[in-house]
């Protein structure tokens, strides 16, 4: 914003597009909210709520967040849905049966034009209980949702991730005419990462395309101004790896040291009373 720079580039842990208003996000078919996605803070929520509420006279009015993580930024939604006044429905198991309770949610991030002036799309994937089992395909201000199936044929899927993006969200996004894009990118929908599922199926190349696709709506609309959020989960994956492997290894030292160490003692036993079973012929 000082102008130093257009773009910000921001690897960011923990990852947050499943932290909701009240921390964990529910859906139909997950009522507990499962793992909560191993997320605390919905950075990229914050940082478009920053950008709209502290750089409001520096020309940051309307603020996109493009979802493309493999998993529905269920967090983020409902941190848009929370602009408006709403209702929460919780249901707490007691003694006597289940109590329902209703409590007013409402989260301004700067006035009440927040709704006409905040984009969410997400595109991930949808379908067999796929997490967080929320994000059916559908447009309804200010979020946009596209679910996407299983992956039937790889060598496709590429290409019909992109028409998806080309023909339904950045007409979209064109049309909002967005100060700041913020791109909420985690990478867990390319081919090679287990934690798709099958859903999706990207390769290098399309995170470099859409990209440049997004950077383009950003030169027109501002000032080149594009935030790309990486969330990496995969860190944390990767950490208990190493801690286990490292665990592993230490335990099986340790056992190994025992077993000698009890060879070592029981040895000099066994010469001695074999030596003394001679004696006795
Ligand atoms: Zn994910």
């Amino acid at each position: 914003m000082a102008g130093e720079c257009q773009n910000a580039f921001c690897v960011v842990r923990p990852p947050g597009h499943h932290a909701g208003p009240r921390g964990q996000v529910t859906a139909e078919d997950d009522p507990d909210g499962g793992s909560h996605g191993f997320c605390l803070f919905n950075n990229v929520a914050v940082a478009a709520a920053y950008a709209r509420h502290m750089y409001r006279h520096k020309g940051i009015q309307r603020v996109a967040i493009l979802d493309f993580d493999v998993h529905h930024g269920n967090g983020t939604e409902a941190l848009v849905r929370n602009l408006e006044p709403t209702t929460v429905t919780n249901t707490f198991p007691t003694l006597f049966g289940d109590v329902t309770l209703e409590s007013p949610s409402y989260k301004p991030w700067l006035d009440e034009t927040d709704s006409d002036n905040v984009l969410f799309v997400s595109l991930h994937g949808y379908g067999h209980g796929f997490y967080p089992s929320s994000g059916r395909t559908g447009a309804d201000r200010p979020v946009f949702n596209v679910g996407w199936p299983l992956c039937k044929d790889k060598n496709q899927a590429s290409r019909d991730w992109r028409t998806a993006w080309r023909n339904a969200v950045m007409p979209a996004l064109k049309d909002f005419k967005p100060d700041m894009i913020f791109l909420s990118c985690g990478l867990d929908g390319h081919r090679k990462d287990e934690m798709n599922h099958g859903f999706v199926c990207l390769q290098e190349t399309d995170y470099e395309w859409l990209t440049e696709q997004v950077v383009e709506v950003a030169n027109v609309h501002c000032q080149g101004q594009c935030v790309v959020v990486v969330v990496v989960v995969v860190v944390v994956v990767v950490v208990v790896v190493v801690v286990v492997v490292v665990v592993v290894v230490v335990v099986a030292f340790v056992l190994l040291a025992c077993l000698l160490a009890c060879a070592c003692l029981w040895l000099p036993v066994c010469f001695f009373l074999f030596v003394l079973c001679c004696f006795h012929g």
